[in-house]
Order: structure tokens, then C-alpha cells, then sequence
């Protein structure tokens, strides 16, 4: 199909990413996240043969806030904090994503992990757009009073910008069901013209007794655990017989090593903000998250000796799931890691020089968008149950997140097999594949 937006024929002499940037205004820093993720995201377009204009809609976020406001402290005096709401893309649903609270949120780290959104839920086939928020705050440095009101605050300030049909945010790194519950709240507050139901629906990942989802609070691991279910045996590897170690013992990292062990894996070494340790016989991860709960971190843990980062990352294992922040597999780690699997739990662990490595050492990347859908699938999950004033039984949840996460796994699959790539590449390509389809469909207003 003619293109009647492409201006002029594209130079062969650049890459199909460095065209866009140009054209869009973006000046290349290769350090950028947000310029990594985009330009995985117009390689794998240019694959998918998006139209030009698809391909430009996608290089930028439609919307970005910024906010920033005022709360009091315990102490008595007042801190200026600076939150975010970034929306990616709504082609294929409303914007969903979760809401981060941590010390080095910024913006274009924020864009970033819209644009993961974006292609997250279009892999898994939900009717969702990607979009993503934070503030920028140590939670571990406030008080529970001092993180309700940030969170009422923040939620007052974006009120505008969300809502259970336009808008979901959910739970992400430093926040949890309670915030949810608050933000839920806050918003019920903010829009008395909604009828409960529907102002319930404006977050994802609550408590259940308050609309939130059977579940949700395990499915991000879950959800992995489908994925290397169902991509294991292709690489000769038995889920029930593997060896794992996990970066980042939260919400994430903790499940996987859970459900990964009840399924008769053995946990071998974990590395989180406080330090590493291992235990070739194995570390019971219930008691590990206990440790962790009353401790802040799995240093010290009796179950376990305490091991150096090197140590860590050069521990032989079937799987490591890097289950933490961005970034954190550069180029360095990813020539000491001795694995056959990652699993990327936590979203961008990778960087493209790591990745390149591991790609030359023959690992088998299981991408992030792939890996950790299971969080947004069971958000999903909550929001129709939201919609439709239902209660899922557990094996309901359980059976479709599963359906899910094998559906997206066999789409990435095979876009590897018709486009001879990685897998990287490939679940982008798919994830481009229907935004692509649904644009053509759309067109573009007017
Ligand atoms: N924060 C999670 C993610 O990065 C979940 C988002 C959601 O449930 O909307 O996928």
C-alpha cells in the first residue's frame, strides 16, 4: 500500500530507526532507555512492514504529565514531590500500566516503560494501550500516613488524565494493593457523578475485598512460569528438574521462586539491594520471604550462605530471572552469567550491549514484554470482573491467565520462525503486527 504521509524515499543508507529519530526530533543517546526501547520497537515495525505514519505514531508517547505537588510530612513541614503519568498509545484500548514509586524515577525512564505497555498488551492480546507513572520518592524513607497522602495527592493531581475507561493505572515496583486501594479511593472521591462500580475500575492489582482480583497478586510469576512452561522444552530443559537464581526478591521475584520451587525446581542464589547469597542444595523461598518482610532484604538469611555480586552472577544455573530494576545485565554480567535461560521478570533488565553478548554466547533471552504479561493479563482479568460486577474464582483466573501466556509464548514463537530473528525481536514484531492491523483498520483521525 502507498504511504501518502512517507516524505520522499527512505535513504537505504540509514536504518530504519535512525530515519524516524531524525525525522521526530530525537537526537540518539545509545545510554537512553527510552531511545533503546523505541528503537527496538521501529526495528521490529520496519519487520512487521508498518506504514510510515504508524511507524512515527509509535516513536513518541501521545500524552506526557508531569506533576508536582506539595504533601505534609510527619514532622510538620512540607515536601515538593514530582510524579508522572506518561500514555503511550491507545490504538488498541484504553492506556494501562502501572504507577512506580521509587528514588530515580524520571522521565524518559517512565516513556520507556510506556512504550513496554504498549507492546506488553498487545502481545498478550488485550484490549489495552500502555502507559506508565511514578513519583520519585524512597517508599522505605516515609511513613504510611506520609505515603497515603503522597498517594492522594498524586492521584488528586492526574485525576483528570484517568479514569476506568480511558486510563488504569496498576501496582509496580514500590507500590502494592494498599496504594491501589487509596488511589482507588481518592479517585471515588475525586468523580462523585461515578457509580462505585466504575470508579473501582480506575486502578488494577487492589485488595480483593475491595474489587481487586483473585490472583493478581501472584500472576506476574505466574505468568513466567507459563512462559518457561511452555519454552523449556524446546531447549531440552525439564521445569520440574531446573536450577534458578533470581535478581530482586519483591513482588516478582518472589513468586516465581515460589511457584518455580512447588513445581520441584531449586532455587540457588538470590541478589537483591542488600547483598547475595546461595545454596546449591537449594533456599526455601517461604522462609526466604519472611526473612525478607521482617528484614528489608535477603542478606543475612540463615537458610544460606552470603555470596559476593560476582559470585552471584557467575552461579551455573538452567534460568536466571532478573526480577529487579532496569539495566542491570549489561555488558560485563551478561559475559559472567552461566545460564542456558533468562527469563526477563522485571521489564528492560537487559541492555542492548548485554544483549548482544548474550546473544553471541548463544543464552536464550525470554524478553521482558513476554515474560512478565501475566501482571497486566491479571489486571485485565480485574478490570472486566471490575466491568461486570463478577467475582472470578480462582481456577477461572488461574485457567485464562494460563490460556493467555501460552497464546503470547506460540505468537512469539512463531513470528521468530517466519522472520528468522531472536525472540526479542519476535515478540516485538508480533506486538507491532496488531497495532499495525488495528491502524489500518482505524486510519488516523481526521
Ligand atoms: N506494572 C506491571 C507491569 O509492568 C503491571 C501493569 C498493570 O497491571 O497494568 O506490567
Amino acid at each position: 500500500m502507498v504511504d501518502s504521509t512517507s516524505p520522499g524515499s527512505p535513504d537505504p543508507a540509514r536504518s530504519p530507526a535512525e530515519s524516524i529519530f531524525e525525522e521526530v526530533g530525537i537526537v540518539r543517546d545509545p545510554a537512553n532507555l527510552f531511545h533503546q526501547t523505541i528503537e527496538q520497537v521501529l526495528v521490529a515495525a520496519d519487520l512487521a512492514g508498518l506504514q510510515h505514519h504508524q511507524r512515527i505514531i509509535l516513536a513518541e508517547p501521545k500524552n506526557e504529565v508531569m506533576v508536582h505537588f506539595p504533601v505534609l510530612m510527619d514532622d510538620g513541614h512540607h515536601r515538593l514531590f514530582k510524579g508522572y503519568r506518561v500514555q503511550h498509545n491507545n490504538a488498541l484500548g484504553p492506556y494501562k500500566g502501572g504507577i512506580r514509586y521509587h528514588p530515580r524515577v524520571a522521565l524518559d525512564d517512565v516513556k520507556a516503560l510506556a512504550v513496554l505497555m504498549t507492546m506488553k498488551c498487545s502481545l498478550a492480546g488485550l484490549p489495552f494501550g500502555g502507559a506508565k507513572g511514578g513519583v520519585k520518592l524512597n517508599p522505605r524513607e516515609l511513613s504510611e500516613d506520609e505515603l497515603r497522602r503522597v498517594t492522594r495527592r498524586f492521584c488528586s493531581a492526574i485525576s483528570h488524565q484517568i479514569g476506568p475507561h480511558y486510563d488504569i493505572p496498576a501496582p509496580d515496583v514500590g507500590t502494592d494493593s494498599r496504594i491501589m486501594a487509596w488511589f482507588a479511593d481518592t479517585y471515588a472521591q475525586m468523580t462523585p457523578e461515578h457509580s462505585r462500580q466504575d470508579v473501582q475500575g480506575v486502578v488494577t492489582g487492589k485488595p480483593v475485598p475491595f474489587g481487586g482480583s483473585r490472583g493478581r497478586d501472584k500472576a506476574t510469576g505466574q505468568g513466567l512460569v507459563h512462559v518457561l512452561e511452555e519454552m523449556l522444552p524446546e531447549l531440552g530443559l525439564d521445569l520440574s528438574k531446573i536450577a534458578f537464581s533470581v535478581i530482586g526478591f519483591g513482588n516478582v521475584g518472589g513468586w516465581t521462586a515460589k511457584l518455580l520451587c512447588e513445581r520441584g525446581a531449586r532455587l540457588v542464589a538470590v541478589l537483591d539491594h542488600t547483598g547475595a547469597i546461595g545454596a546449591g542444595r537449594g533456599i526455601d523461598p517461604r522462609r526466604l520471604a519472611e526473612h525478607v518482610d521482617r528484614y528489608g532484604g535477603v542478606a543475612n538469611f540463615s537458610g544460606a550462605d552470603g555470596i559476593d555480586e560476582d559470585a552471584f552472577y557467575s552461579t551455573e544455573v538452567d534460568v536466571f530471572v532478573p526480577a529487579a530494576l532496569e539495566q542491570m545485565i549489561d555488558e560485563r554480567r551478561a559475559a559472567e552469567i552461566k545460564a542456558v535461560v533468562i527469563a526477563e521478570g522485571a521489564n528492560a533488565p537487559t541492555t542492548p550491549e548485554g544483549d548482544s553478548v548474550l546473544l553471541q554466547r548463544g543464552v536464550e533471552v525470554l524478553p521482558a514484554i513476554l515474560c512478565n504479561a501475566g501482571g497486566v493479563t491479571a489486571s485485565y482479568f480485574e478490570w472486566v470482573q471490575n466491568r461486570t460486577a463478577r467475582s472470578w474464582s480462582i481456577e477461572e483466573v488461574d485457567g485464562q491467565l494460563r490460556d493467555h501466556l501460552v497464546a503470547a509464548a506460540r505468537r512469539t514463537r512463531e513470528a521468530r520462525a517466519r522472520y528468522d530473528c531472536d525472540l526479542r525481536t519476535a515478540a516485538f514484531v508480533a506486538a507491532c503486527e496488531r497495532i499495525g492491523e488495528v491502524y489500518d483498520l482505524r486510519g488516523v483521525f481526521p
